[in-house]
C-alpha cells in the first residue's frame, strides 16, 4: 500500500518532480525576484530548483539517497542502492535567455537508471521512462548526412571530427538535456560530447534516450555507469545505433 499522496511508480516521480521544477523555473522567469540584477537569476533558479526537488524526492521516496548538482555529495549514497540523479537546472547560461535549458532527475540501482524524466519547459515536454518516447522514426538510409549536435564549447573539436568523418551536419545548442531530446525528437541522429561531463548532467537524459531506443554511452564507447565514487565521466554519446561506431571512431578516444 502507498500511503495517500503518495505515488507506487518511480517512473511518475520522475516525470512529475521534473515537470513540477520546470514549472516553478519558468514561473521565476516570469516573475524575477525583485532587487535582484537579472544576471543573478540563474542562480536563484538553481537554489530554487534543487530545494523543490529535494523537498519532493524527500516526501515521496524518504528512504532513499539523492545526488544533486547544487548539493553536498553524501558518501552514504555510496552504500545505497537507490539513488536519485537530479541537475536542477541544466543549461543554466541559457535560462531565461533561450529555451534551451532543463530539469534531469533519474533514479539510479546498481549503477544503471531505471527510471527517469527530463523537462524542457521550452520546448513545453517532459520525457520520462515511462511512458517512453516513441522511437525515432527518419530513416538513415536516405542518403542524407547525419545530423549531430555537440555542446557549443567543442565545435571546434568534436564537431570538426565528426563532420570531417562522417560528412555530418553539425549543430550547438546549450544543455546536454535538450542536446539529449533533440536526439529523442529526431530533430537529429546524435547527441556527442567528447570532453568531460558529470553524472547529473547524463544520468536523466541517458535513461529517457535509452528507453527509446537510442545507444548511449561514454565518448570512448564503454558503457555508462552511476553513483561511482568520482561522478566525473568521460564524455557521452546518444544516437542512433547504426552511427555508434563510426562517431566514437570519429572522436578517435576509442575503446571499441
Ligand atoms: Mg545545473
Amino acid at each position: 500500500m502507498t500511503p495517500a499522496g503518495q505515488i507506487d511508480d518511480d517512473h511518475a516521480v520522475a516525470a512529475r518532480v521534473a515537470h513540477q521544477a520546470g514549472e516553478l523555473l519558468v514561473d521565476l522567469i516570469r516573475n524575477p525576484v525583485q532587487d535582484r540584477r537579472w544576471s543573478g537569476l540563474e542562480y536563484e533558479g538553481d537554489r530554487r530548483a534543487h530545494r523543490f526537488i529535494i523537498d519532493e524526492l524527500q516526501r515521496l521516496r524518504p528512504d532513499d539517497v539523492v545526488l544533486s548538482e547544487e548539493g553536498r555529495d553524501d558518501p552514504i549514497r555510496l552504500e545505497r542502492d537507490r539513488v536519485w540523479i537530479v541537475d536542477p537546472l541544466d543549461g543554466s547560461s541559457d535560462f531565461g535567455y533561450s529555451p534551451h535549458w532543463a530539469v534531469h532527475v533519474a533514479l539510479v540501482s546498481n549503477g544503471q537508471p531505471v527510471a527517469g524524466a527530463v523537462a524542457v519547459p521550452g520546448w513545453e515536454t517532459t520525457w520520462a521512462t515511462d511512458p517512453s518516447p516513441s522511437p525515432v522514426a527518419r530513416p538513415l538510409d536516405d542518403g542524407s548526412n547525419p545530423r549531430v549536435v555537440v555542446a557549443r564549447s567543442r565545435s571546434r573539436f568534436d564537431g570538426f571530427r565528426i563532420q570531417q568523418a562522417l560528412g555530418a551536419e553539425i549543430f550547438s545548442i546549450g544543455s546536454a538535456g535538450v542536446k539529449a531530446m533533440a536526439v529523442v525528437r529526431g530533430e537529429v541522429d546524435a547527441y556527442v560530447h567528447g570532453g568531460g561531463l558529470y553524472e547529473w548532467d547524463i544520468c536523466a537524459p541517458a535513461a529517457v534516450a535509452a528507453s527509446a531506443g537510442l545507444v548511449c554511452c561514454h565518448a570512448d564507447g564503454s558503457p555508462l555507469s552511476f553513483n561511482k565514487p568520482d561522478v566525473w565521466s568521460p564524455g557521452l554519446i546518444i544516437s542512433r545505433p547504426e552511427l555508434v561506431d563510426s562517431l566514437v571512431a570519429a572522436l578517435g578516444l576509442g575503446l571499441r
